[in-house]
């Protein structure tokens, strides 16, 4: 089954149990100050769940684009190590406001899941949560109970707060949660070692597929719980990692969703991706961080989000010039390339995604000058790095070297940390911090500060006008400052 039968499959089925079909918000969140991205489908429903608006459709289904590189979800540091961690996925969900609760939501997943995607049974386990002692709460017997009905015991396990508590950050909703994982291993391999010793230890074939989450508590800012008004269902599916799953693959980088990007990159760049088989393969990882890197950064272009030096547009800079710097050092990328790919992902994702389509032309520009500006300092960045390295005693680095090549040479501090990790360094954090304060000392009354991330109209003769934008029904306006 090809991808777009999937999302497709899994929108029918919530469709013919009364859902209503939605699209994805925003990756890049405007209204909330507690959140840059949508990190996780329920994000644009926050409000019916704090019950402070009612919503219009009880039953919802959508797949929803999500970004994890800050905050409480960020697996930014694991992305391109690991098979299975995006920066920007596909989260399906479905959701109950108030309507149905734990037992339709668990009787449904198993039957999407065994039934109409036929996974096998035998390979899939489900998490319950344990209870919480700080938080003053106990084992979820009610889902356990249920579960239990369709699931031999020995597959179902008891899981911590880490895991079978659901939060969306700091504060705001949250509840306990069952987790679907499956086990793709060969049966060699699940002879030697039982499954459900695997789950949740960052097994890359032992892998969490579904998260079905009963919300019920609201975090306070004190970090109290209190109870919702209603209790909801709300549920996120990874959808490359069912796809690896449906489609017989041990890496989501080997389903069709990322296949034709890592060819485009094969092909621009003349490596082979996969030919020695080890996952920890420095320049695999360099294609699996560069196709995945694309995507965060083309989507959040296409929802109105450029590259910028502070908040949200800080974030996307530091993705893609983490990209840039992977095919420089591991694929000996020179020039500009990551543009080239946007074609391609458009390709393979405007259907589901129009946005990408429509604003084609404005991701490619503005990812090509991106590069280009990147790429005429890294070099001279990465020799002054090396200087660095060889002149440090010790195994730590002095963070004003950081802090110098994040001034003038655009290095993200976590771009030096990255490197210098990879050479058997770490960084003084501290002392790169302190510089920075320094320097915004200094330049504090110099320069007027950019609050604002969000590109906005605006009549600056310094801004170049390169397109337009189509935003939740508005036009604006795009305009890209050049640095
Ligand atoms: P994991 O434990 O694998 O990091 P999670 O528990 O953090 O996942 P949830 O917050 O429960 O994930 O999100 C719901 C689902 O979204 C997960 O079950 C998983 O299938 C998918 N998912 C989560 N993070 C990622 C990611 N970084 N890339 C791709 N899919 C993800
Ligand atoms: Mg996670
Ligand atoms: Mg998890
Ligand atoms: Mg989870």
């Amino acid at each position: 089954m090809i991808s777009k039968q999937i999302r497709q499959k899994f929108l029918n089925f919530f469709k013919e149990k009364d859902h209503k079909i939605v699209p994805s918000a925003p990756m890049v969140t405007k209204d909330d100050p507690t959140l840059l991205f949508t990190n996780a489908g329920m994000n644009q429903f926050k409000e019916f769940f704090l019950g402070n608006s009612i919503a219009k459709h009880p039953r919802v289904a959508d797949t929803q684009k999500c970004l994890r590189v800050s905050g409480k979800h960020n697996d930014l540091e694991e992305v391109g190590k690991d098979t299975y961690h995006h920066t920007m996925f596909e989260m399906l969900g479905n959701w109950s406001f108030g309507d149905y609760f734990k037992e339709d939501a668990i009787r449904w997943a198993w039957e999407l899941l065994t039934e109409e995607l036929k996974i096998d049974k035998e390979s899939l386990y489900v998490s319950v949560f344990e209870g919480s002692t700080e938080d003053g709460l106990e084992v979820d017997k009610q889902a356990y109970e249920l579960w239990k009905a369709i699931v031999p015991e020995d597959r179902i396990l008891l899981g911590n707060k880490k895991d079978n508590f659901w939060e969306m950050g700091d504060q705001g909703p949250c509840g306990p949660c069952s987790e679907i994982h499956v086990d793709i291993r060969s049966d060699a391999e699940k002879a030697k070692v039982p499954g459900a010793t695997l789950v949740n230890q960052d097994h890359p074939q032992v892998v969490e597929i579904w998260n079905l989450v009963f919300m019920q508590y609201n975090r306070k800012a004190d970090g109290k719980l209190e109870d919702l008004p209603a209790k909801h269902v709300d549920t996120g599916m990874g959808f490359e990692r069912l796809c690896m799953v449906l489609q017989g693959k041990q890496s989501n980088y080997d389903t069709d969703i990322f296949t034709p990007i890592i060819r485009e990159i094969e092909q621009i760049t003349q490596c082979e991706y996969g030919k020695s088989g080890a996952v920890g393969e420095e320049t695999d990882i360099a294609v699996r961080v560069i196709a995945d890197h694309i995507r965060a950064v083309a989507f959040s272009i296409a929802d109105g989000q450029l590259p910028s030096n502070t908040g949200a547009g800080y974030v996307i800079r530091r993705i893609l010039r983490r990209a840039v710097r992977y095919g420089f050092t591991f694929l000996n990328t020179k020039e500009p390339f990551m543009f080239r790919l946007v074609n391609i992902l458009t390709d393979t994702m405007g259907d589901a995604f129009p946005e990408l389509i429509e604003q084609r032309q404005l991701i490619e520009n503005v990812i090509k000058e991106e590069e280009q500006s990147f790429l005429k300092t890294l070099e001279q960045g990465l020799v002054l790095l090396d200087q660095v390295v060889a002149g440090t005693k010790g195994k730590q680095v002095d963070g004003r070297k950081a802090f110098e090549l994040y001034d003038t040479y655009g290095f993200p501090v976590d771009l030096t940390a990255l490197i210098l990790q990879e050479k058997g360094y770490s960084l003084d954090e501290q002392s790169f911090e302190a510089a920075m304060q320094e320097q915004k000392k200094r330049s504090k009354s110099a320069s007027k500060s950019t609050k604002e991330d969000w590109t906005v109209l605006s009549d600056d003769p310094e801004q170049e006008f390169i397109g337009y934008d189509y935003l939740e029904a508005q036009v604006n306006l795009v305009k890209y400052r050049k640095v």
